[in-house]
């Protein structure tokens, strides 16, 4: 385990080029000796197979200087064997080429799809929530795609091609200037007019792809809300909803694949263009004797060459934009410079006591109201402190700062008397074990999401740590007992069951700080009665911040800080504020009544 984990390590501090081409350039580098490969063989197969015409031209020429046909296979020995060679060495190359791209094609992918990861998991809470989740993932998917294509169209079909049509302008040339000219002229202009043309069709070519992901999307979400179409009836609604994103997507894909097809035309054209004007040309040189049979031979057979050659080169270029607009998309979203980072010569965080301080703490989300300001909270080590206060006074967000999701605007959050930001974020997060209001799982096995509070936990450990949070029943009465799955995000389990992984997993982790939002609220009673007893025991010694709305929750701790719009208006055991007779204490009141009154019902 330790040795992936410090490869994890060296992975992340991989700082990422910002642009398309200085990042494919930076994943070539992870490759080079097998590129520079595929490349001289793809070069060595394009001379074998620029060579086979000229080797007709040779053979032609011996042919017609009166050969004898008795003696044929005599005299033309050695162009023969030359001809043979050169079609055995072209597939032979090819072939070459072909293995070594199909042994770094998967090992290409699994680099950039790791490295891309794991820039992707050092960005900030913030970057994380602001974005879909599923938008991120087909990011990481889409960059991975397009390197690969980039780099693939590049070597098999665009420098083989630039290679193929120097060669044959040079070959040309040494029989006539005149058919290199017409050569090279061809080549620039097609080329050109094939870029422009390409480029033209790309927004159409995204439009296209834009409309059937937007389908696919709709078809998705309908799939995930089949139990409320069937619950509202909205079967024919769906269907017509559906069918005006189908539309729209036959409409897109009519003008790319038209625009497309336009192009074939044109492509074709130029062939015809290329054939006809070498044949004429080479058959007026031939006439004229400025060139031999072997030269017209060789030119005729080149631009048959050619024309197989240029076939799909529009193609290949709108594939070209494609992927590397699909990696300029993902780089801009994903490969944006981190926003909580490190220090440079951060040290790790190694808690000893465990107190914490928030020190004239002032923090907003955005630009919006800020929800603390000068906040001022000292938690001496060992202390149990129960946090409470209306919905959306900032608790969660007291926790957040804690664990450096955010960094404050002023003030300080310390702990054991260092600044969270002078710490490793790593360590700090180590050290401190949260249960969070909304605990999400892996779609994993139970087992697997409570091994993830600590990987080398034996499996008494785990056991301990599920009967500790009061799971041992549940996940005993499933089917596959630990090795059930969970389903996404946790949704084949009832919220309560979800919660108690989630404490098992962190009761594993066993950090000196423990950290809870809402972790029993979805409890009945009783459970929560049973869990509170076992989690008093480990808290023991820790230091432990407890977020409740339900006040017996917190009513037996050290210490209660009621919240009110960001401050602390209240600050106290649980008897002291009762005695107060503020916010508090009618809280407590109103709920206990309510407790009592379901106690009679
Ligand atoms: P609850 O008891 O409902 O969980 P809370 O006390 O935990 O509430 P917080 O989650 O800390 O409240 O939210 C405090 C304020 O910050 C709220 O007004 C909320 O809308 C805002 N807020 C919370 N998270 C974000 C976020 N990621 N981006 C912007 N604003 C946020
Ligand atoms: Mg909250």
């Amino acid at each position: 385990m330790s040795s992936s984990f410090s490869s994890f390590r060296t992975w992340n501090v991989q700082q990422l080029p910002s642009t398309p081409a200085a990042f494919v350039r930076h994943f070539i580098g992870h490759f080079k000796g097998w590129y520079l490969a595929i490349l001289l063989l793809q070069i060595a197969a394009v001379v074998c197979s620029i060579l086979i015409p000229w080797g007709l031209g040779q053979i032609t020429r011996t042919v017609s200087n009166g050969l004898e046909a008795e003696r044929a296979f005599e005299v033309l020995r050695w162009p023969l064997t030359l001809f043979a060679v050169l079609l055995v060495c072209e597939v032979l190359f090819t072939r070459a080429a072909a293995g070594c791209h199909i042994h770094v094609l998967p090992l290409q992918r699994r680099t950039v799809t790791h490295v891309v990861f794991a820039y992707l998991q050092q960005h900030s809470h913030r970057f994380i929530s602001n974005e879909f989740a599923g938008a991120l993932a087909h990011r990481v998917s889409e960059v991975t795609l397009g390197v690969n294509q980039t780099l693939s169209i590049l070597l098999f079909d665009l420098i083989p091609l630039l290679v193929t049509l120097s060669l044959a302008t040079a070959l040309l040339w040494t029989a006539s200037p005149l058919l290199a000219l017409f050569m090279a002229g061809w080549s620039l202009v097609f080329i050109a007019i094939c870029y422009l043309l390409a480029r033209r069709s790309h927004p159409l070519a995204q439009q296209y792809s834009a409309a059937r992901s937007t389908s696919t999307g709709k078809v998705v979400d309908a799939v995930s809300n089949l139990a409320n179409i069937r619950l509202f009836a909205r079967h024919a609604f769906e269907h017509s909803y559906l069918g005006t994103f189908l539309d729209k997507e036959v409409t897109a894909a009519y003008r790319s694949l038209g625009y497309m097809e336009r192009i074939r035309w044109f492509q074709t054209s130029c062939g015809v263009v290329l054939k006809l004007g070498l044949l004429l040309l080479a058959l007026y040189l031939w006439r004229s004797h400025r060139i031999d049979i072997a030269a017209f031979v060789m030119s005729t057979s080149l631009s048959l060459l050619i024309i197989s050659d240029v076939g799909n080169l529009s193609r290949r270029f709108l594939e070209f934009f494609e992927a590397t607009g699909n990696i300029a998309n993902g780089v801009r979203t994903l490969i944006r410079p981190h926003e909580v980072i490190d220090q440079p010569g951060a040290k790790a965080l190694q808690v000893k006591r465990g107190d914490i301080e928030f020190r004239d703490v002032g923090f907003s989300y955005g630009t919006g109201r800020p929800i603390f300001e000068q906040l001022n909270i000292v938690i001496p080590a060992g202390q149990k402190v129960g946090l409470v206060g209306a919905s959306g006074s900032g608790k969660s967000t007291l926790l957040s700062l804690l664990l450096r999701l955010y960094d404050v605007q002023q003030g300080q959050v310390l702990v054991d008397g260092k600044d969270v930001r002078d710490v490793t974020q790593h360590s700090l997060h180590q050290q401190i074990g949260l249960i969070p209001q909304e605990p999400g799982l892996f779609h994993r096995s139970i087992r697997e999401n409570i091994h993830y509070g600590r990987l080398d936990a034996s499996m008494d450990e785990v056991a301990e740590a599920i009967h500790r949070a009061g799971a041992s029943e549940f996940i005993d009465s499933m089917e596959h007992g630990y090795e059930s799955l969970v389903g996404e995000r946790g949704v084949k389990l009832s919220g309560g069951q979800r919660q108690r992984i989630a404490i098992a997993r962190v009761l594993l982790k066993n950090a000196p700080i423990l950290v809870m939002d809402e972790a029993t609220s979805s409890l009945d009673s009783i459970t929560e009665r049973f869990i509170q007893d076992k989690l008093d025991e480990i808290m023991e010694d820790k230091t432990v911040l407890v977020v409740a709305h339900r006040l017996s929750t917190v009513a037996h701790l050290d210490r209660i800080l009621v919240f009110d719009n960001g401050r602390v208006v209240e600050d106290g055991s649980h008897e002291q504020l009762l005695r107060q007779g503020g916010q508090y204490a009618r809280l407590w009141s109103r709920q206990f009544s309510d407790a009592l009154d379901e106690a009679v019902l």
